[in-house]
């Protein structure tokens, strides 16, 4: 263990330029090879493919999409925890193939969906939250612990809860832990996948207006992963769309969700504004189930659930068009 205070280690990670990027996506896919059994032959599934986008420092840039769509194993490729099989993801300009995991890891850190099981239950608060630091071998027992308190009461946790463990917790409060841990290396970026999904609606506020405090209070980068456009809403300034592994749309957060262009965007925007408290699956919208993404329908992904379906979409893939400030993948605007 080293006896340096946590914050000059921390530092020590250079300083990023603040002209370039904090991520960027070029060409980005990712294929699994799915077989039903050892004896059948493998398929290739694209679950993520040909994505190219810029996240901007400071900004909050959500994903969002239907379950399959892609998005979480992006957000995997985002944080360093799955190599990407085409294209290539660059962190601060530098290929992140060649960054250091724990350099990613001082710089880019997650908070998943689910604070519950990605807390280990046999730990106490203490212990999860000083985690990474002594994962890095940073602070002694005491700067740790200072820290440690430093970050609860940052994220409004009680210090009396400081030798609790996780299942003596609220489900907001575990959240509320996640988000410490994923503070205590002083990330820029933090990746969160569907962080409120799991909690109860009367505590999804408070956790999102607490991730917008800390972001405008440290100039964080957020990735938001989310299925959930009213969440969306609340937060980011960037929306890119995915469909069966591609980007469909993108732009701004307001003109998007305000003017959405794709007929996909179109109805999963119509889907938030049922009285259903859930919010209409996309699939009752649609009258159609996600298409296998095995065995993906030919031209246009969309097409066996377009309503604006025209000659051509079944044959031909569209291609990635600004469509004045934003981008659209759609034979409409081709
Ligand atoms: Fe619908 Fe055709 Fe546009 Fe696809 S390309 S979303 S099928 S109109």
């Amino acid at each position: 263990m080293k006896n340096d205070s946590s914050k000059s280690e921390i530092q020590s990670v250079s300083k990023p330029n603040e002209e370039l990027p904090a991520l960027e996506c070029k060409n980005v896919g990712r294929t699994f090879m799915i077989g039903k059994s050892i004896l059948s032959s493998k398929k290739p599934l694209r679950a993520v493919d040909d994505v190219s986008l810029k996240i901007n420092r400071g900004q909050v840039f959500a994903v969002v999409g239907e379950s399959g769509c892609g998005k979480t194993t992006l957000a995997r490729m985002l944080l360093g925890l799955l190599e990407p099989t085409d294209g290539a993801i660059y962190l601060d300009g530098q290929p992140i193939s060649e960054v250091d995991s724990d350099v990613i890891s001082q710089k880019v850190q997650p908070v998943f969906q689910d604070p519950y099981s990605s807390l280990n239950p046999r730990k106490t608060i203490e212990s999860i939250i000083s985690l990474p630091l002594r994962v890095h071998g940073i602070g002694t027992k005491e700067s740790m612990l200072e820290r440690v308190s430093e970050l609860m009461r940052l994220v409004g946790l009680p210090n009396r809860l400081i030798h609790s463990y996780p299942n003596q917790l609220s489900g907001g409060q575990r959240q509320r832990v996640a988000i410490a841990r994923a503070l205590i290396m002083e990330p820029g970026i933090i990746v969160c996948d569907e962080p409120t999904s799991a909690l109860d609606v009367s505590v999804q506020a408070h956790i999102l207006n607490l991730l917008k405090d800390l972001k405008d209070r440290f100039n964080l980068t957020y990735i938001f992963i989310s299925h959930d456009l009213a969440v969306v809403e609340h937060l980011a300034d960037w929306v890119a769309v995915m469909y069966l592994g591609r980007l469909i749309e993108f732009g701004p957060a307001t003109e998007v969700l305000r003017n959405p262009l794709h007929p996909y965007t179109q109805a999963l925007m119509e889907s938030v504004l049922t009285p259903d408290p859930h919010k209409g699956l996309p699939e009752i919208t649609f009258g159609r189930g996600l298409p296998n993404p095995l065995d993906p329908p030919s031209g246009c992904s969309f097409h066996p659930r377009c309503s604006k379906i025209k000659d051509g979409c079944d044959s031909r893939l569209p291609s990635l068009l600004p469509e004045s400030d934003r981008l659209v993948e759609c034979h409409l605007y081709n």
